[in-house]
C-alpha cells in the first residue's frame, strides 16, 4: 500500500504532517499521523505541501490549444491532460452554443472519452455540460448569436440520447418561451438546470428555482445584474439556497470584492469555483479561437478585439490560491468550493470531492503559498508531476 505525507486536507480540517494511504484499487485507505518513514516505491513525500481533494471544474471549454467544440477525442483528450496539470482531476465538458450538428460531434466526442475512462495523464470527464443554446440573445456575451434559440425539448431529448445520458448540467435562460419544460425535463433526467445567459428579472428567476433550477452559470457575468428595485437574476440566485453560484475567481470577470460578497450571502456551501476556460490556457499569449470568433489572450484575459470577455485563460489551481486571497477562506472551505461543492451537485459525495477513507484517491499536492501544482493523481494514478 502506497503512501502520501503532508498537510492532509480533509473535511475535519486540516492534518498536519500526516498520512494517507492508497488502495491497490485506486481508493483512500486510511488517514492518520504520519509515521516514521519507510522509503517504499511509489510513496509520496509531500511534506509542507498541501494533499487536497482534486480539483472537480463544472464549467470548462479547453486549454492547451484544444476545444471540446473540436469535437474529436484526441482534442477532449488534450483539454484533459492540460487540466490535469493544474490539480484538476474531474471535470464536465462544457459546450458552447452551436448548430445542432456541431453539438452532436461535441457530445459523441466527449461521451466516449468518459465512457473510455481516463488515460494516462488525464482528467475525468463526469460528464456533459451544454453552455446554450437555449439563451438570451442579449446576454449571449461569447456566443455565437447564430446559434442562439428558443428553448426546445426534443432537441434536448435527442442529445440526451446521444450523450448516452452522460449530460449533467445545461445552461439556459429561463425567461424563454419553453424554458420551463426543458427544466423540468432536465431535472426529471438528472441533469442540474443553470440561470446563465439570462435577462431574467429576479420574479422569472424565482419561478425557474420553482421548476427546478438548481445552479446559477458564472454568477454576475452574463445575467441582469443586481438592482435594490430589481434584484434580477443576481439576486434570486444569491438569496436562494436552493442556487448554486457559479464563480470565475480570476481576479477578472468579478471584482475581488464581489467574490467576497457572493460567499458573505452564499455561505461555503453555496458557492462553486470554475474555470470557463478556453483553448488558449496554458499557452503562451496570442490569438485563439472561441465558436470560429478570434480571442485574443493577453494579460491574463481572454478577449473578442471589442472587450467582450470571452471565457478564460484560469487555471483550478490559480483560482483556489485566488480564493484564499480575495475571500479570505481557510484552506478547508477552499477545498470545498474547489471540490466538494461540485462532487456534491453532481450526486457524487462520499465518492468524490473529499479526502476520506473508501473516497477515489483523485488529489492534488500543492505549494500553499504559490499554489503551484506538484502532484496530480486520478484514481490512485500520478497523472501529473512536477
Ligand atoms: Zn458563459
Amino acid at each position: 500500500m502506497r503512501t502520501i505525507t503532508g498537510d492532509i486536507v480533509t473535511p475535519d480540517g486540516v492534518l498536519s504532517n500526516g498520512l494517507l494511504t492508497l488502495t491497490d484499487d485506486g481508493q483512500i485507505g486510511d488517514i492518520g499521523p504520519a509515521r516514521p518513514p519507510t522509503k517504499r516505491s511509489g510513496d509520496i513525500d509531500a511534506t509542507g505541501l498541501l494533499v487536497l481533494p482534486g480539483f472537480i471544474d463544472l464549467h470548462v471549454h479547453g486549454g492547451g490549444g484544444a476545444d471540446f467544440m473540436h469535437g474529436t477525442p484526441d482534442a477532449v483528450r488534450q483539454v484533459v491532460r492540460t487540466h490535469a496539470r493544474f490539480g484538476t482531476t474531474g471535470l464536465l465538458a462544457t459546450t458552447l452554443t452551436a448548430s445542432r450538428e456541431g453539438t452532436d460531434r461535441a457530445i459523441a466526442a466527449a461521451r466516449d472519452v468518459q465512457l473510455a475512462g481516463p488515460g494516462e495523464g488525464e482528467a475525468r470527464i463526469f460528464g456533459i455540460h451544454l453552455e446554450g443554446p437555449y439563451l438570451c440573445p442579449a446576454r449571449r456575451g461569447a456566443q455565437p448569436a447564430e446559434w442562439v434559440r428558443e428553448p426546445d425539448v426534443e432537441e434536448l431529448a435527442h442529445w440526451i440520447a446521444l450523450s448516452k445520458a452522460t449530460i449533467r448540467q445545461i445552461t439556459l435562460a429561463p425567461e424563454r418561451k419553453g424554458a420551463e419544460e426543458v427544466i423540468r425535463y432536465a431535472r426529471a433526467n438528472g441533469i442540474t438546470a443553470s440561470l446563465g445567459h439570462t435577462d431574467a428579472s429576479a420574479a422569472e428567476a424565482e419561478q425557474a428555482i420553482s421548476w427546478g433550477a438548481t445552479q446559477a452559470t458564472h454568477v454576475f457575468n452574463a445575467m441582469r445584474g443586481l438592482h435594490h428595485r430589481e434584484p434580477g437574476t443576481v439576486g434570486a440566485a444569491l438569496a436562494h439556497p436552493e442556487i448554486l453560484c457559479e464563480v470565475i475567481a480570476d481576479g477578472i470577470h468579478l471584482d475581488p470584492l464581489i467574490v467576497r460578497l457572493t460567499i458573505a450571502a452564499k455561505g461555503i456551501a453555496g458557492v462553486v469555483l470554475i474555470t470557463d476556460a478556453i483553448e488558449g490556457t496554458a499557452m503562451p499569449e496570442g490569438e485563439y479561437s472561441l465558436g470560429g470568433q478570434t480571442v485574443i489572450v493577453r494579460g491574463g484575459t481572454a478577449a473578442f478585439a471589442d472587450g467582450t470577455l470571452a471565457g478564460s485563460v484560469l487555471t483550478m489551481n490559480q483560482a483556489f490560491a485566488n480564493i484564499r486571497r480575495f475571500a479570505g477562506v481557510s484552506v478547508p472551505d477552499a477545498a470545498e468550493l474547489s471540490s466538494a461543492n461540485a462532487a456534491r451537485q453532481l450526486g457524487l459525495s462520499g465518492k468524490f470531492g473529499e479526502l476520506t477513507a473508501g473516497a477515489a484517491a483523485d488529489i492534488v499536492i500543492l505549494d500553499p503559498k504559490s499554489g503551484e501544482v506538484y502532484w496530480t493523481l486520478v484514481g490512485g494514478c500520478v497523472a501529473y508531476r512536477r
